[in-house]
């Protein structure tokens, strides 16, 4: 089929829930995207920060084939050994912890939050309330909706679930002031993704810990989109050595097959006993042993190391347009989730720079948003900053 029978197909099928673009892929390599007519795409964008080795990685690709032709699916009425293995592997990099696997982001997210309340629940407290922050994004059930900090996404499907409430991000005595007896945790992002690529101060973290710690709070830290090297650590939370009760995992987590983790310090994750919490897809040997293949090449193969190098070029690059540039206020990230915020609206921006063949996203409508993949090449990522500042010129 080419592009316009597969658009034309899809746009008769599917529920419209996407701005989806007018273009279908068929495969892809490395930095490199093809559509169904033959144009070859660079990728910053990396399926929303999920490709993060690129497409096609060979450990990847050879870990999905053979656990594909061996097993795919037995359901965690039983065991498998992807699945230990991958959990065993987790829980090491955490340091003293418990996994949940999920499906996606939304699952872990709903999962850290079931726990954070049947954790309250246990201790006789009564406790059940979750402060999170706005601009915040954990998912679109409606448990992880209520912890989301944008009304956008509320439209419409009101009434929330109860025990939710929101405060300005990056600001530690708003979250004091919003603990109140029935509180059982603070959930945050390290790094705001779809709320714009909001960085916040370098002492953040530490200060909410403390407040956590003497408030006998828990900490989630939603590492959904910051986790598996997106900025150059394995766990965003790394990079400041604020450790989490619970974090959670999805997208590059899988190398591009579905997947999410709920990581847990071992004896708050005791509240989860048998039938408490379930999936039946969860843990699926498959995407598990892609998990593996993904942090495999995440300890061998200087991948982060690369993402730091190049993160830090195109920050620069992009800095330095910027001082020239009335139309850019500033460019934030850390490794290979970057925001580039727009005095205007970033979408048209967007736009041009598909129409030469580069992927990125807009976000909170004035953030142009790259999460190119952790492994491209200098040339690669000049390729792009060449279209993006061509873009950025003819922006209105
Ligand atoms: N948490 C964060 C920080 C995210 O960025 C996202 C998705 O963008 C999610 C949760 C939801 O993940 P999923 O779409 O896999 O449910």
């Amino acid at each position: 089929m080419n592009n316009v029978e597969i658009i034309e197909l899809a746009h008769q099928n599917l529920i419209n829930t996407y701005g989806c673009a007018p273009i279908a892929f068929v495969r892809g390599t490395g930095a490199y995207l093809y559509d169904a007519d033959g144009n070859r795409y660079l990728d910053f964008f990396c399926g929303l920060a999920v490709t993060s080795l690129g497409h096609g990685y060979p450990r990847v690709v050879r870990a999905i084939r053979d656990q594909a032709e061996k097993l795919t699916h037995v359901s965690n009425v039983f065991h498998t050994e992807p699945t230990a293995r991958l959990a065993a592997r987790l829980c090491a990099a955490f340091g003293d912890g418990r996994v949940f696997l999920a499906n996606s982001g939304a699952e872990a997210n709903e999962a850290a939050i079931k726990l954070a309340r049947r954790w309250g629940h246990d201790r006789g407290e009564g406790r059940y309330g979750i402060i999170s922050t706005q601009g915040s994004f954990h998912g679109r059930t409606l448990g992880t909706l209520s912890a989301t900090g944008q009304e956008k996404y509320h439209v419409g499907f009101q009434p929330l679930v109860p025990g939710f409430r929101q405060v300005p991000f990056d600001d530690v005595e708003a979250l004091r002031a919003a603990v109140q007896s029935d509180t059982v945790a603070i959930m945050l992002e390290p790094i705001q993704g779809e709320g714009g690529v909001v960085m916040p101060r370098p002492d953040y973290l530490k200060r909410v810990r403390e407040l956590c710690d003497r408030e006998n709070l828990l900490l989630i830290l939603d590492e959904v989109q910051t986790g598996i090297g997106r900025t150059g650590k394995l766990f965003c939370w790394q990079h400041c050595g604020v450790k989490p009760d619970i974090m959670t995992l999805a997208k590059a987590l899988g190398g591009g097959l579905p997947i999410g983790a709920m990581v847990a310090r071992s004896d708050i994750a005791l509240s989860l006993t048998p039938g408490s919490h379930g999936s039946t897809f969860g843990g699926n040997p498959v995407a598990c042993a892609a998990a593996l293949g993904v942090l495999d090449a995440l300890e061998n193969d200087a991948v982060m190391e690369n993402a730091t190098a190049i993160g830090e070029h195109l920050i620069n690059r992009l800095r330095e347009f910027a001082r020239g540039s009335s139309k850019v206020v500033e460019v934030r990230g850390q490794g290979m989730i970057i925001g580039v915020v727009m005095r205007d609206e970033a979408r048209s921006v967007a736009e041009a720079c598909l129409n030469e063949r580069l992927i990125v996203n807009a976000t909170a409508e004035k953030v142009l948003r790259l999460l190119p993949p952790l492994t491209l090449t200098r040339e690669e990522a000049d390729a792009g900053l060449a279209i993006i500042e061509r873009a950025l010129k003819g922006a209105a």
